[in-house]
């Protein structure tokens, strides 16, 4: 099965979903994440589209937003967890959250999420887009001509 026929499918399910999904259920568009109103969409062929306001116009994600949503879409479709970005080499764990992808606040600190306990809902990590890792920046190459 293709990406884009396994997408088509759970486009299908999550117009039945029992959670928010199916109110925000659009044709050709897999819901990812909703964020209280805007809603990131994975499209068949891979696409990542956003609108920034409930029911606003779907615009493409841009890197750090495509990062983070494909992180969900991996959180709610584990057959879709290939499509989570892999961690490259050149690569550091945060130190945000300490490569757990959320944190908690406390007194106004935000610390990595803790072990064990759910105190309260667990924010997103702001820094590493809850992936739990942050891209080193490559040593520009050395032009050879
Ligand atoms: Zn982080």
């Amino acid at each position: 099965m293709t990406n884009a026929e396994l997408i088509d499918r759970l486009i299908e399910e999550t117009a039945q979903a029992p959670d928010w999904r199916s109110g925000w259920a659009r044709p050709g568009h897999l819901p990812l994440f909703n964020n209280w109103g805007p809603v990131m969409y994975l499209t068949p062929v891979g696409d990542v589209v956003m609108n920034d306001e409930e029911d606003g116009p779907l615009r493409p994600a841009g890197p750090a937003e495509r990062d983070f949503a494909l992180a969900r879409a991996a959180e709610q479709y584990p057959e879709l967890a290939h499509l989570k970005p892999a961690r490259p080499q050149l690569a550091a764990t945060c130190d945000l959250c300490r490569g757990r992808g959320r944190v908690t606040i406390s007194q106004g600190t935000l610390l990595p999420w803790p072990d064990g306990h759910e105190p309260r809902s667990p924010l997103y990590c702001p820094k590493c887009n809850s992936l739990g890792w942050i891209r080193m920046s490559l040593v520009p190459a050395v032009d050879s001509t």
